[in-house]
């Protein structure tokens, strides 16, 4: 009898000690959760919010994270779990979401050309989680490492959700920032986020004695053409002027809309030279360019001054040497770069640029 006894209350102990223990761990990972979620807010960078994501599902449910989709109006943002073999899990995504390119693809926490590991895994043990949120849309691509419970689903759900909200204040403080800096009628930097970014490039290029130059123009005879073409005529050749200038010079370039029709750029690591080669080219693809309005084609040419950062690194005279530059082109009849260069030929097979 006493041994039946004892083998019950063993047994009632072992049930007890189940459900207390696994309501223990519960709580336990539910305030984690909130430890994850109360960081999760304080995070201001994608990448960052999402590498919280991977941290808090490894360290509550011991999930490892794959993919992090987040899906914009234009394009979408990846995170991919470093380990991963990146083209297998790229071929899912552009299938799940229908993307046409590749390149659509924007990847927040791995390089290009990282070197990828061949990490073998089987499909049917990935599972996904979404979110939607006002502005955007996000997928989690998880591998569990146990059959997923109730709880476990709640868990995700809350993680995700935490992230969404994040990521979509992110998006709005992005938003803001941008409309503060961003010229509205032709995407371009505005004045005054110009001044503020060669402030900080003028620094650095100081500091690591590297060349910088900028090349300011001006597009000639601009009130003929709002006077020919009316205000809205005027408008198109702006905005397409601005997207020919941006789609021909390199990303880490900054470039502004200086006022009116007059536009300028930063060109970090670039000597004089160089960017008066780069000013030539511009010039001569807008004295190229035909632009469409009313079912008439308008044309225009631009004058450009180009100057180079002293080793002082003033930037107002950097400034202000582009601006007498583009003033000494107008004077010398518009369409043109100055300081000009001329080709030197030093033999038959090579040949100099140098200042005119
Ligand atoms: P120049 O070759 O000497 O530069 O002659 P210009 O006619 O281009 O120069 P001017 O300064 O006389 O005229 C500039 C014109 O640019 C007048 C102004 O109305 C026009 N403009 C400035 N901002 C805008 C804009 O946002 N949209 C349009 N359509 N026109 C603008
Ligand atoms: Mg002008
Ligand atoms: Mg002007």
């Amino acid at each position: 009898m006493n041994r039946t006894l004892d083998r019950f209350s063993h047994r009632l102990s072992v049930v007890f000690g189940l459900v207390f223990g696994y309501s223990l761990n519960k709580t336990h990972a539910q305030n984690k959760l909130a430890r994850h979620i109360v960081v999760l807010n304080g995070k201001t960078s994608p990448s960052e919010i999402i590498n919280e994501v991977a941290d808090c599902l490894k360290g509550i449910l011991g999930y490892r994270l794959f993919a992090f989709v987040n899906k914009k109006n234009a394009g979408m943002d990846v995170w991919l779990d470093p380990r991963m073999y990146k083209t297998s899990i790229e071929d899912i995504i552009i299938k799940d979401f229908q993307i046409k390119d590749s390149k659509d693809l924007t990847y927040l926490n791995i390089h290009k050309d990282q070197e990828e590991c061949l990490e073998k895994f089987s499909l049917d043990s990935l599972v996904h989680y979404d979110h939607k949120e006002e502005n955007c849309y996000s997928r989690l691509y998880m591998m569990p490492s146990r059959p997923i419970t109730a709880f476990h689903d709640d868990v995700v759900r809350i993680v995700l959700q935490g992230c969404s909200s994040a990521l979509s204040r992110q998006i709005k403080i992005q938003h803001l920032k941008d409309a503060a800096a961003i010229d509205p009628l032709t995407g371009c930097y505005n004045r005054g986020a110009f001044e503020a970014q060669l402030k900080g490039h003028a620094a650095s290029a100081g500091r690591h004695k590297k060349p910088l130059s900028v090349f300011m123009f001006d597009l000639d005879h601009f009130k003929s053409v709002n006077d020919t073409y009316g205000h809205l005529g005027g408008d198109e050749v702006l905005k397409e002027v601005s997207r020919l200038v941006r789609r021909n010079i390199r990303t880490e370039d900054i470039f502004a809309r200086y006022g009116g029709e007059e536009f300028i750029a930063i060109l970090p690591e670039t000597d004089q030279t160089h960017a008066i080669e780069l000013a030539d080219r511009l010039r001569q693809k807008i004295c190229a360019l035909r632009i469409p309005f009313n079912n008439r084609t308008i044309r225009v040419t631009g004058s450009f001054g180009v100057a180079q950062l002293g080793t002082n690194a003033d930037i107002v005279k950097l400034v202000e040497d582009a601006d007498s530059m583009l003033y000494k082109a107008k004077f010398n009849g518009r369409n043109t770069v100055m300081p000009g260069l001329i080709r030197v030929h030093r033999d038959e097979t090579s040949e100099s640029l140098i200042q005119a």
